[in-house]
């Protein structure tokens, strides 16, 4: 039988180094974690052209979440509602929305914190929403190392022109979330990012403020096609205000976010600018507001 007309074999490595072995010797075969990425959008069944296929579900070490004072440990075959679970009582607000709102439960019982971030031409809910954070990701089964893994932060598992910076070869394994507490933090996507990336826009903010003074201002805007937006500048000017923020600085900030996007990307559509401004102006004016009720 000619290759490509054979059906696909699964493997199912039941630890780690077995994975590894596996994908080491079949760099192109799939790696399988929940599924419901594969599913519903690139290989109806049956593909015409037959992987293999390396299930990441039996491998306990990928499933695995566990904490210290300052940190979460995410094995990256960890499903989505297994996450809000054990983390309940520590995730970020704004981390356990994004992943609340992926989507029902037939969805986040299956679907996994890896799949989430290595769809390689989608940004979703999770790289948006841990772009604010301090996160390391760990990467195993390149064979020019000597060491075992690699840990890289987050924003560098994506290159700037698209796609994932993985090696042939290697696997997410791991994912290291910082703690942080953050006075007010919102997750908000407009659109739907996974059935319409080129017209929904993902918006993140984690603030630190006192009475009158903003001590910490991060946002991140994510199209889902596109890519992370992160701006120093814009956040280092709204820090440089006090509360309650005029309108007229609300506006202003705006303006810069509006220029500095033109810049960013040519591909970002008319509707998507229009839901961006629309997020951070919304979300500086609940900023006001919660500043003047606390
Ligand atoms: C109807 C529907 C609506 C959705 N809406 C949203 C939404 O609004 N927001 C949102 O964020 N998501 C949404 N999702 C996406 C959902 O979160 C993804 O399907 C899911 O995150 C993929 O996870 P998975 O574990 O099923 O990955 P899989 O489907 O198994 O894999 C996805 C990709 O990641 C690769 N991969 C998986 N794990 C690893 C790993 N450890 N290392 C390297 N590569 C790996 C796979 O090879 C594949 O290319 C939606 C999905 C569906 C079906």
């Amino acid at each position: 039988m000619h290759a490509e007309n054979r059906s696909p074999s699964v493997f199912l490595p039941s630890t780690a180094s077995e994975l590894l072995e596996l994908r080491r010797k079949m760099p192109r075969a799939t790696l399988w974690a929940g599924g419901t990425g594969l599913m519903s959008r690139y290989y109806p069944y049956p593909y015409p052209l037959s992987r293999d296929i390396i299930s990441l579900c039996n491998v306990p070490e990928l499933s695995r979440i566990s904490r210290t004072e300052r940190y979460l440990d995410i094995g990256a075959a960890a499903r989505l509602d297994q996450v809000l679970t054990v983390g309940h009582h520590i995730l970020p607000p704004l981390l356990a929305k994004a992943l609340r709102e992926v989507g029902p439960s037939p969805i986040t019982g299956r679907a996994t914190i890896g799949g989430n971030l290595c769809i390689p031409d989608l940004r979703l809910n999770l790289a948006g929403a841990l772009s604010l954070f301090s996160v390391q990701v760990e990467l195993r089964g390149d064979p020019s190392l000597r060491t075992q893994s690699r840990q890289i932060s987050l924003n560098k598992l994506y290159r700037k022109e698209g796609g994932l910076a993985l090696k042939e070869t290697e696997v997410l394994t791991r994912i290291r979330i910082a703690f942080e507490q953050g006075d007010f933090q919102q997750f908000h996507h407009i659109g739907f990012p996974y059935r319409h990336p080129d017209e929904a826009v993902i918006f993140c903010v984690f603030v630190n403020h006192g009475e009158s003074s903003i001590s910490d201002f991060r946002f991140s805007l994510t199209f889902p096609s596109i890519g992370i937006f992160r701006d120093k500048e814009i956040e280092s000017l709204v820090i440089s205000t006090s509360l309650p923020l005029k309108s007229w600085e609300i506006q202003g900030a705006s303006m810069v976010l509006k220029k500095t996007l033109q810049s960013y990307s040519s591909r970002i559509l008319p509707i998507q600018h229009a839901r961006e401004v629309q997020a951070f102006e919304r979300s500086l004016t609940q900023l006001n507001t919660r500043s003047v009720s606390r």
